[in-house]
């Protein structure tokens, strides 16, 4: 695989401008694409505060910022993306949005490029079955924040090739980051097994088992997580878990992968976690 130089990165927000800045940083260059410019402008404020931070921080040095910043090019037109050779997708989670942006990426790109998808729960073999190159498509699961998480969850679908599998590991790599090998199935490993256990949380919540602060503190103290399951659950969003429960019920057809009741309720509620400033804990707007 020849030398990539220019990442086309889909998506310019929570995870889009994080995986913008990690590669900026890195000394790639970066088209960074979304469908309205002031989605893109607050992409890039956002990195050049990011950045700014891990300069004060001395975790990276002050004259690397401006040319980390001018390596980043924003546009809302597809087409401009023709000049990169590779491209991660961290668009909004919904199969369509996803499924038209691979058969644009896969009509728009060089026939050799990578299209790499940061889909939390959508099947990557799915996504490469929309355009004519599935052995080049792959899972590349960055987490939040992706400046500061050190886990890139590298899926493979049911094509994937072991040259394009090696070549985004190496990529991983070279952002300081670790990969990790997955293969494609509901949830990858990440969602499959967090999942779960934020909604038996839930449940020891709904039965009376113990207090949120209970729960947490259980995990913190007694299992070193250095955040408890319903401060995460919070943080993430509960709309976002029961989405992911759902996902894994469809997908695998279990009735342990039934969203708790307490959690649905919750998101009909409006107390979708720290974003709405109510979850299992309340936060100040
Ligand atoms: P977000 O809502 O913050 O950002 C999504 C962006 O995609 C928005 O700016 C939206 O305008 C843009 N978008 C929508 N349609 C588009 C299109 N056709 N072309 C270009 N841009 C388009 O969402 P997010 O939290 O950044 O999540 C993005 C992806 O990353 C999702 O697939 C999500 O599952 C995944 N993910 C999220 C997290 C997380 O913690 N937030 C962690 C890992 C993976």
């Amino acid at each position: 695989m020849s030398e990539l130089q220019t990442i086309a990165v889909l998506g310019a927000g929570t995870m889009g401008s994080g995986i913008a800045h990690v590669f900026a940083r890195s000394g790639f260059r970066v088209l960074l694409c979304d469908i309205e410019q002031r989605f893109l402008d607050r992409a890039v404020g956002q990195i050049r505060a990011n950045l700014g931070r891990e300069a004060a921080k001395g975790k990276l040095a002050e004259a690397e910022l401006e040319p980390a910043m001018s390596r980043i090019t924003t546009t809302v037109d597809r087409e401009a993306l023709s000049a990169a050779d590779f491209a991660v997708e961290a668009a909004s989670e919904r199969f369509e949005i996803k499924a038209d942006l691979f058969r644009a990426l896969d009509r728009i790109l060089p026939g050799e490029a990578i299209l790499a998808t940061n889909t939390s729960s959508i099947s990557i073999t799915k996504l490469a079955a929309q355009t004519q190159r599935p052995a080049q498509v792959i899972g590349m699961h960055f987490f939040n924040p992706v400046p500061v998480m050190q886990l890139v969850e590298v899926i493979r679908g049911m094509a994937t090739t072991d040259a394009v599998y090696a070549a985004v590991r190496d990529l991983a790599i070279k952002l300081g980051k670790t990969p990790v090998e997955v293969n494609d199935a509901p949830g990858f490993v990440s969602n499959r097994v967090l999942m779960p256990l934020i909604n038996e949380a839930a449940y020891a919540v709904m039965e009376g088992v113990a207090t949120p602060e209970a729960v947490d503190q259980v995990f913190k103290l007694g299992m070193a997580h250095p955040m408890g399951p319903l401060t995460l659950a919070d943080f993430i969003g509960l709309d976002v878990c029961v989405d992911i429960m759902r996902v894994l019920y469809d997908g695998l057809g279990n009735a342990k992968y039934n969203p708790c009741p307490l959690l649905i309720r919750m998101v009909d509620a409006g107390w979708l976690g720290r974003k709405s400033g109510r979850g299992f804990y309340t936060y100040e707007k």
